[in-house]
């Protein structure tokens, strides 16, 4: 009889998305150095917003209408009637939300992902890197948030802030040790400017989220262009371009990863 352990993450239950094949060169328990971003990814950022929205405003705003990685410009439309413009909006969420640690405290996990991520971390060869652009001060903030939902935040784990610069940094660092290395972040423009960096063995896995939509205007913001054309304009541009992540990357659900993951590890 199988036994029910508690003390392992809950990665039977999770979603399975149909259909979708995982790629089980894509993480290998053995070779991959799995490196996630942080607000967006592990953790409910979209959740964060509406409560945060809610909590202030009593109003709510609809997730599918955080359209793009601007928030303020995003959710304008909803209180447009409190602010003059959008960067008013966004001078009182970087006061009230973004740099204030209790509001990262006390966000959630995104479940299928945080369950397979736990899962990686007690059976992959390499430990987990966290890769973050949240403010240097939100530090112990972060440490804290990963270690009460059961991630290791010893040696071994890397956390590190930076901005989106800084995160291609970092990657193309860590791609000098490791051969295998996927990245997954839910920001356009990051995983644009890595997949233009072009750092050999790097794999890119975009977080879907709504604001990472084919039709965000953020692709138009910082184009990649494939074969004479923005990337947005391939009819192909969620799959693997070129048939590989070579010069490209993927838009993956939660679940589509968090299987992925977990297939890699059986
Ligand atoms: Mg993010």
């Amino acid at each position: 009889m199988t036994r029910f352990r508690s003390d392992k993450p809950n990665v039977a239950n999770l979603p399975r998305s149909e259909g979708f094949r995982p790629y089980r060169e894509l993480f290998d328990a053995e070779k991959t150095c799995l490196v996630t971003d942080l607000d967006g990814c592990l953790v409910n950022t979209l959740e964060m917003i509406q409560i945060y929205i809610w909590d202030r405003y009593q109003r709510w705003v609809p997730g599918e209408d955080i359209k793009w990685f601007n928030v303020g410009e995003a959710i304008y439309e909803h209180l447009g009637d409190l602010y003059d413009s959008t960067d008013e909006l966004n001078k009182s969420l970087w006061d009230g939300l973004w740099n204030v640690g209790l509001w990262y405290q006390n966000a959630r996990p995104i479940y299928a992902y945080w369950q397979a991520l736990l899962s990686w971390q007690q059976r992959a060869s390499i430990p987990i890197h966290f890769l973050t652009a949240r403010p240097d001060c939100l530090h112990a903030t972060t440490m804290g948030w990963l270690r009460r939902w059961g991630f290791s935040t010893s040696s071994g784990c890397v956390v590190l802030e930076g901005g989106s610069i800084e995160k291609i940094k970092h990657l193309q660092q860590w791609a000098e040790t490791y051969d295998n290395l996927v990245f997954v972040d839910d920001r356009i423009s990051t995983i644009l400017g890595a997949a233009r960096a072009k750092i050999p063995g790097l794999k890119l896995v975009l977080f879907a989220q709504p604001w990472n939509l084919a039709s965000s205007r953020d692709w138009c913001q910082t184009p990649l262009i494939l074969e004479g054309k923005p990337c947005y304009e391939h009819p192909e541009w969620d799959l693997f371009l070129h048939h590989g992540f070579d010069v490209g990357f993927r838009r993956l659900t939660e679940a589509q990863i968090a299987q992925g993951i977990i297939e890699g590890l059986e």
